[in-house]
């Protein structure tokens, strides 16, 4: 005789999928709102249409592994498992409950052959931006920016340490650059005596340590305090604060300091998306005069924690008992003395305005022991080609626009990596090299930016 369980085992039902999903599902509120079928246009060329058999619907793909990373499912076997069984999901691919949920090797096939190097992510990320932007989402008043470590697949024991030219570093181009500008503007004005451009001098590459991993040699060391240390990826994103949408993301190996790429992107959003930023917060890694002068020139103000380390000064005098007088571009010092002009000094850091006291009159100075330092003769002063950019931005701090931007600059930004960290796929890697992590820090971001026009609009 059969149980009861047995007896429901064998039972029919007249069901459709359409009844199994709750209306007020999230994924059904998804589909309502976002639009994916310019996936379709977008892998076209991609598809053989006159040979071989009938392909799986891209838009199908793509949902497919956006479940993955909505629902913080790593593992591709696992999320073919989950689709089997979960009615939400089948529905959400349009796959009726008798149809065979494509394999999960098909999944990752088509990511890794097909779409590879086919900037399909960064596609769909900037589209599902756009769609936000239609729908009143985004209104780039405030674009705040951080960076967030992502642990590469390559293990400690695969790590080793080995001497590499130093790379070329666009910073150090940039600062050429502010340098030749603010060299020629010296020189016209008769402040400089003129200096024909020197050609710079083949130097001897310079070589650096640097700790690699075998298994994912792309990946960089990353060592910051209160940090794991290890291989890791970093996920530059910024943030309009209207409502939380991730409006870019970049991917660097984990040894690149946050500002390196900053303004290039504030640059890609203007050039993607096509809006003004107004105004932008970051942390105190992007607090550098370059970046300081380039948003000036772009017209936005920036805003930084207020640094509240005092300057270093080895002498009693510092800076602020030197008076600036701007019509000989000459600073007075305490003793009576003319600091004039000099010359143009540049470091690994910055581009320096120095101005220099006269040999003779420090060294017969009452002030002497007061003012001069080590070694040096006469006193100088440095000023920062870029100290008019830093002020202004820096003038603004404690500010109700300042203390409004750095703390929305944290809910957003560090709520973000902690939610995407959480619950969709931004702790780890499971595949290796650059464009594998771009990808999947792209569609991290995919997922919460869905996950948040879900949450504003429905
Ligand atoms: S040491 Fe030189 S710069 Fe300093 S107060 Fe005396 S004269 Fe001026």
């Amino acid at each position: 005789m059969m149980t009861n369980s047995e007896n429901k085992q064998i039972k029919f039902h007249m069901i459709t999928i359409e009844n199994l999903v709750p209306e007020n599902h999230f994924l059904r509120k998804l589909n309502r709102l976002a639009d994916f079928s310019f996936i379709r246009e977008e892998t076209k060329a991609f598809y053989c249409h006159n040979n071989g058999r009938p392909c799986i619907d891209p838009v199908v793909l793509v949902k497919y592994l956006l479940i993955g990373f909505l629902y913080g499912i790593e593992s591709e076997r696992r999320l073919e498992q989950e689709i089997q069984v979960n009615m939400a999901y089948r529905w959400f691919l349009g796959l009726d409950l008798d149809e065979r949920v494509p394999d999960h090797s098909t999944l990752s096939q088509n990511r890794r052959r097909r779409f590879r190097s086919k900037e399909l992510y960064r596609t769909l990320f900037l589209q599902i931006v756009r769609q936000c932007m239609e729908k009143g989402l985004v209104d780039g008043k405030l674009i705040v920016t951080d960076s967030t470590h992502v642990k590469a697949n390559a293990s400690r024991q695969s790590e080793h340490v080995v001497e590499v030219e130093k790379a070329a570093c666009g910073y150090l181009s940039k600062l050429d650059e502010y340098e030749q500008v603010e060299r020629t503007r010296l020189e016209n004005a008769g402040k400089l005596p003129h200096k024909e451009p020197v050609a710079r001098r083949e130097t001897t590459p310079k070589i650096i340590s640097k700790r690699v991993s075998r298994t994912d040699p792309e990946a960089g060391f990353y060592k910051r305090k209160g940090k794991p240390e290890g291989m890791h990826y970093l996920s530059h994103q910024s943030l309009d604060t209207a409502n939380g949408i991730i409006v870019d993301v970049y991917t660097t190996p984990g040894n690149v300091t946050d500002a390196t790429p900053y303004v290039e992107r504030i640059d890609a959003i203007h050039q993607t998306l096509g809006f003004a930023i107004e105004s932008a917060g970051a942390d105190s890694g992007y607090d550098i005069s370059l970046v300081h002068q380039q948003m000036q020139e772009r017209g936005i103000r920036f805003y930084t924690p207020i640094n509240h380390e005092k300057p270093n000064y080895k002498s009693s005098f510092t800076r602020s008992d030197f008076t600036y007088e701007s019509e000989t571009d000459t600073f007075q010092c305490p003793g009576g003395k003319g600091l004039p002009l000099k010359r143009l000094q540049r470091n690994e850091y910055g581009v320096y305005r120095e101005y220099r006291a006269e040999k003779s009159n420090c060294q017969i100075c009452p002030f002497k022991n007061a003012c001069l330092t080590g070694s040096f003769p006469s006193r100088r002063l440095q000023v920062n080609i870029f100290e008019a950019a830093v002020k202004k931005n820096h003038d603004a701090g404690g500010s109700a626009g300042h203390r409004e931007a750095l703390r929305l600059r944290q809910i957003w930004c560090e709520g973000s990596f902690a939610a995407q960290k959480a619950r969709h796929n931004l702790k780890r890697l499971l595949r290796r090299g650059l464009e594998a992590a771009e990808e999947h820090c792209l569609l991290s971001a995919t997922a919460l930016n869905l996950k948040r026009m879900v949450n504003c609009l429905e």
